[in-house]
Protein backbone atom coordinates (compact mmCIF):
# COMPACT_ATOMS: atom_id res chain seq x y z
CA UNK A 1 0.00 0.00 0.00
CA UNK A 2 1.45 3.68 -0.91
CA UNK A 3 1.85 5.95 1.92
CA UNK A 4 -0.05 9.43 1.87
CA UNK A 5 3.32 10.97 2.12
CA UNK A 6 4.34 9.53 -1.28
CA UNK A 7 6.57 6.53 0.03
CA UNK A 8 5.85 3.39 -1.62
CA UNK A 9 5.27 1.14 1.49
CA UNK A 10 2.84 2.24 4.24
CA UNK A 11 4.74 -0.58 6.69
CA UNK A 12 7.89 0.95 5.46
CA UNK A 13 6.98 4.48 6.29
CA UNK A 14 6.02 3.33 9.66
CA UNK A 15 9.20 1.82 10.06
CA UNK A 16 11.22 4.94 9.30
CA UNK A 17 9.28 6.63 11.69
CA UNK A 18 9.40 4.42 14.85
CA UNK A 19 13.29 3.78 13.93
CA UNK A 20 13.60 8.03 14.45
CA UNK A 21 11.12 8.27 17.08
CA UNK A 22 13.48 5.24 19.06
CA UNK A 23 16.74 7.29 18.31
CA UNK A 24 14.90 10.87 19.54
CA UNK A 25 14.46 8.89 23.24
CA UNK A 26 17.27 7.79 23.50
CA UNK A 27 19.67 10.70 22.94
CA UNK A 28 19.49 14.09 23.95
CA UNK A 29 21.14 15.51 20.85
CA UNK A 30 18.81 14.00 18.69
CA UNK A 31 15.58 14.91 21.32
CA UNK A 32 15.59 18.57 20.46
CA UNK A 33 13.27 18.48 17.51
CA UNK A 34 10.80 15.41 18.97
CA UNK A 35 8.24 18.06 18.57
CA UNK A 36 8.22 18.98 15.04
CA UNK A 37 9.14 15.35 13.54
CA UNK A 38 5.53 14.63 15.11
CA UNK A 39 3.69 17.41 13.84
CA UNK A 40 5.39 16.80 10.32
CA UNK A 41 5.03 13.20 10.48
CA UNK A 42 1.16 13.76 11.59
CA UNK A 43 0.57 16.42 8.82
CA UNK A 44 1.26 13.84 5.97
CA UNK A 45 -0.29 10.93 7.89
CA UNK A 46 -3.87 13.01 8.78
CA UNK A 47 -6.11 10.14 8.04
CA UNK A 48 -4.02 8.12 10.87
CA UNK A 49 -3.12 10.60 13.44
CA UNK A 50 -5.47 13.09 12.63
CA UNK A 51 -9.05 12.05 12.51
CA UNK A 52 -10.31 14.51 15.30
CA UNK A 53 -10.77 18.21 14.91
CA UNK A 54 -8.56 18.41 18.35
CA UNK A 55 -5.56 16.32 17.13
CA UNK A 56 -5.42 18.10 13.79
CA UNK A 57 -5.52 21.91 15.71
CA UNK A 58 -2.89 20.69 17.34
CA UNK A 59 -0.55 19.46 14.84
CA UNK A 60 -1.69 22.64 12.69
CA UNK A 61 -0.87 25.01 15.13
CA UNK A 62 2.15 23.29 16.76
CA UNK A 63 3.62 23.18 13.15
CA UNK A 64 2.86 26.98 13.09
CA UNK A 65 4.30 27.89 15.97
CA UNK A 66 7.81 26.29 15.25
CA UNK A 67 7.42 28.12 11.50
CA UNK A 68 6.31 31.24 12.01
CA UNK A 69 6.50 32.13 15.48
CA UNK A 70 10.37 31.00 16.77
CA UNK A 71 9.17 28.00 18.77
CA UNK A 72 8.33 30.97 21.61
CA UNK A 73 7.75 28.49 24.91
CA UNK A 74 5.50 30.63 25.85
CA UNK A 75 3.27 30.39 23.05
CA UNK A 76 3.68 26.41 23.51
CA UNK A 77 2.48 26.76 26.76
CA UNK A 78 -0.63 28.66 25.90
CA UNK A 79 -1.38 26.25 23.05
CA UNK A 80 -1.18 22.85 24.88
CA UNK A 81 -3.26 24.31 27.83
CA UNK A 82 -5.92 25.69 25.44
CA UNK A 83 -6.35 22.09 23.60
CA UNK A 84 -6.84 20.79 26.93
CA UNK A 85 -10.29 22.03 27.07
CA UNK A 86 -13.69 21.21 25.78
CA UNK A 87 -13.39 22.45 22.10
CA UNK A 88 -15.85 22.99 19.50
CA UNK A 89 -13.43 22.38 16.52
CA UNK A 90 -14.02 22.27 13.23
CA UNK A 91 -11.48 19.81 10.62
CA UNK A 92 -11.07 21.23 7.36
CA UNK A 93 -10.80 18.80 4.25
CA UNK A 94 -7.81 17.01 4.51
CA UNK A 95 -4.77 17.63 1.93
CA UNK A 96 -4.17 15.13 -0.51
CA UNK A 97 -0.61 15.94 -1.16
CA UNK A 98 2.33 16.93 1.25
CA UNK A 99 5.39 18.17 -0.33
CA UNK A 100 8.25 16.67 -2.02
CA UNK A 101 10.05 15.54 1.31
CA UNK A 102 9.21 12.30 3.28
CA UNK A 103 10.48 11.04 6.90
CA UNK A 104 13.10 9.58 4.66
CA UNK A 105 14.52 12.61 4.14
CA UNK A 106 15.93 12.36 7.60
CA UNK A 107 17.58 8.19 7.86
CA UNK A 108 21.12 9.13 7.67
CA UNK A 109 21.84 11.95 9.54
CA UNK A 110 25.37 11.35 11.27
CA UNK A 111 24.87 13.08 14.29
CA UNK A 112 22.11 14.97 16.59
CA UNK A 113 22.92 18.45 14.33
CA UNK A 114 22.72 17.18 10.95
CA UNK A 115 19.27 15.26 12.29
CA UNK A 116 18.05 18.52 13.00
CA UNK A 117 18.81 20.42 9.97
CA UNK A 118 17.22 17.20 8.10
CA UNK A 119 14.23 17.10 10.28
CA UNK A 120 14.20 21.46 9.58
CA UNK A 121 14.28 21.11 6.11
CA UNK A 122 11.74 18.64 5.74
CA UNK A 123 9.29 20.14 7.55
CA UNK A 124 9.76 23.55 6.07
CA UNK A 125 8.41 21.49 2.95
CA UNK A 126 5.54 20.19 4.87
CA UNK A 127 4.20 23.49 6.36
CA UNK A 128 4.87 24.90 2.72
CA UNK A 129 2.53 22.23 1.42
CA UNK A 130 -0.27 23.36 4.08
CA UNK A 131 0.01 27.11 2.89
CA UNK A 132 -3.90 27.14 2.40
CA UNK A 133 -4.22 26.68 5.85
CA UNK A 134 -1.73 28.68 7.59
CA UNK A 135 -4.25 31.91 8.11
CA UNK A 136 -6.22 28.94 9.67
CA UNK A 137 -3.05 28.34 11.87
CA UNK A 138 -2.52 32.01 12.88
CA UNK A 139 -6.30 32.65 13.70
CA UNK A 140 -6.30 29.07 16.12
CA UNK A 141 -3.33 30.46 17.63
CA UNK A 142 -5.37 34.17 18.23
CA UNK A 143 -7.89 32.30 19.30
CA UNK A 144 -6.01 30.01 21.59
CA UNK A 145 -4.37 33.73 22.68
CA UNK A 146 -7.59 35.43 23.51
CA UNK A 147 -9.07 32.68 25.35
CA UNK A 148 -6.00 31.95 27.73
CA UNK A 149 -5.90 35.59 28.67
CA UNK A 150 -9.66 35.54 29.33
CA UNK A 151 -9.49 32.59 31.99
ZN1 LIG B 1 4.24 7.93 5.02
Amino acid sequence: MICSCGLTSRQNCQEIFESILAKEYSDFRYAKVHRLTVDAYCLQHPEIYMISPKSFAAHLTGMCCAMAYGNDPHLRRILQQWLNGKKQLEKPPMLTSFGSLTISHVTNAKDGAEHAKLINEWAVEVWKAYAVYHDLAKSLIETARRECIAK
